[in-house]
């Protein structure tokens, strides 16, 4: 049985703790590798390595550390499909969903090549007589990621490339569903010439989760997961003295009104919903559908849903792979299962697909949900999309504002001002104006409001270099005798 161990100083370690998870394909249900779980004593070990290389890491020349960060990006993008490959396997999601997971990641590394420019300070000349004044922005030291499933390539390069051009040195614990693909960009970050130490990866659960965040060499933890994992991670890393940004889950509305060109809304919400098998913290999980073109909505959404190819990565047809794990498939088909005993309308049924081998599910519809009902309620994470009935705009703002979660949001009009309105009053930290899946350019910082996000950093972008670093400000006087005297007062500057 292949098995997945730990990466230190540029090469793999096998664990001894003795516990290791098991890893599935999900499009066959087959249990394909195990992965090594860190003990206490084996994420020490690692923390005390990368304590020990952060110095020299931080004393690298910027240029130098750009120069690493380019040969990681053309790594990157040479061996694009080998790493596609290596999602589609663990992940399910299929080829064309694992190409843009790692485009979108290559574009976080883009960006981290430039960080020297947003490293500068201020200076101030002459704040007060022969006084100079400048701020400087320096690394936090070892500083955490912990990553959920559902992104496994994408994510970790939204925190390690900010933090280790930062100056930082990085401790990975990715999700341990499927930790290949960090341990192949691992690789790549080795014959990109990053110096030993700087970059290490702990496969883990709790334990190691739990022991990153009481750890006394741990400078910050950036974490992205459910929502209950996320406000425990921010609870018990802050209580440790901390920092941290904790992203969570979702419930993404897309508000349909009378005006938008029904077809393109369709088309984005179905691509939104079930790209990805639903599996996507930015897909669109419930559509508010204007009373006037509700029925004619959903029938076009119904119209569309047979045309979605599901099947396994391996399958070049394919559009929509598996979801991760038995359990979870199960928990979304309870979803629909339920729906009808709330009051809801099941429009499409996709839980035939349930029974057969792998972790397959059809999409599925459901119509008329509404606040109280669990569809609605919680976030499903699969491929079920649900439609809420609202009498127009300001219906359906409440509905986005009132809802716990605030990650995305679309708004599909042909209305500027009611778009710029609805950019205004909504409390969601990621607006689509006819986009579905928002996600900002790496060069923004991508994060929620209200439960979807925990701190008050975002994630990657100018936030994210904010993140991984301190501001120090500096006033300095060099001697000039003709100035000097004993004064007791507080310093002003005039
Ligand atoms: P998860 O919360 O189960 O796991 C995330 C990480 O936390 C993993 O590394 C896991 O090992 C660890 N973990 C799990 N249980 C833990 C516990 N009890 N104590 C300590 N650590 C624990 O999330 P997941 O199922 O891997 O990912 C899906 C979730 O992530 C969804 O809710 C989705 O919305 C969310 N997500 C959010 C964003 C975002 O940007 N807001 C992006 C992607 C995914």
């Amino acid at each position: 049985m292949q098995r997945v161990s730990h990466w230190v100083n540029n090469k793999v370690v096998p664990g001894t703790s003795g516990r290791t998870g098991k890893i599935f394909n999900p499009a066959t249900g087959e249990q394909q590798a195990e992965v090594d779980l860190a003990s206490v004593e084996e994420v020490d070990r690692v923390i005390a390595i990368a304590k020990e290389a952060f110095p020299a890491w931080r004393a690298t020349n910027m240029s130098k550390k750009a120069e690493i960060m380019f040969r990681l990006r053309e790594l990157l993008d040479a061996n694009r499909k080998e790493l596609a490959s290596v999602l589609t396997l663990e992940h399910g999601k299929v080829p064309s969903d694992a190409l843009g997971e790692i485009a979108r990641g290559i574009e976080n590394i883009e960006f981290a090549c430039g960080i020297p420019a947003l490293l500068k300070g201020g200076y101030s000349e002459q704040a007060s007589a022969g006084v100079d004044v400048y701020s400087i922005r320096q690394p936090l030291g070892v500083v955490a990621g912990i990553t959920p499933f559902n992104f496994p390539a994408m994510v970790p390069m939204w925190m390690f490339a900010n933090a280790i051009m930062c100056g930082n040195t990085f401790v990975l614990k990715p999700s341990e569903k499927d930790p290949s693909s960090s341990m192949f960009i691992a690789d790549l970050l080795r014959q990109a010439g990053l110096p030993d130490g700087v970059f290490s990866i702990v496969h883990g659960d709790k334990v190691a989760v739990d022991r990153l965040l009481e750890h006394q060499d741990i400078a910050a933890v950036s974490f992205v997961g459910s929502t209950p994992i996320a406000r425990y991670v921010y609870e018990t890393g802050t209580k440790n003295g901390k920092r941290v940004q904790a992203l969570g889950g979702a419930k993404n509305h897309m508000l349909v009104l009378p005006d938008a060109d029904l077809d393109m809304a369709a088309d984005a919400a179905v691509s939104a919903a079930y790209g990805s098998s639903g599996e996507r913290c930015m897909a669109v999980s419930v559509v508010l559908a204007s009373d006037s073109i509700a029925d004619a909505l959903v029938s076009k959404l119904k119209d569309r849903i047979p045309n979605v190819k599901v099947g396994p990565g391996t399958d070049p047809a394919a559009e929509m792979g598996p979801l991760i794990s038995k359990e979870h498939r199960d928990k979304v088909a309870g979803y629909v299962n339920n729906a009808s005993s709330e009051g809801a309308t099941v429009v499409v049924d996709g839980t035939d697909k349930a029974s057969e081998p792998g972790y397959f599910l059809n999409p599925s519809l459901i119509d008329n949900v509404k606040p109280g009902m669990k569809c609605y309620d919680e976030e499903i994470f699969g491929p079920v999309l649900t439609v809420m009935r609202v009498k127009g705009y300001e219906d359906g703002l409440a509905a986005i504002n009132a809802n716990q979660f605030g990650n995305g949001t679309a708004i599909f009009t042909r209305d500027g001002g009611v778009a710029r309105q609805f950019q205004y009053e909504v409390n969601v930290g990621m607006v689509g104006i006819n986009v579905p899946i928002p996600v900002p350019v790496s060069y923004y910082s991508f994060g929620g409001w209200k439960a979807s996000l925990f701190g008050d950093q975002h994630m990657y972008g100018p936030e994210g270099v904010n993140f991984y670093t301190r501001g120090k400000v500096v006033t300095s006087r060099w001697p000039d005798p003709r100035t000097s005297s004993v004064n007791l007062g507080f310093p002003t500057n005039r």
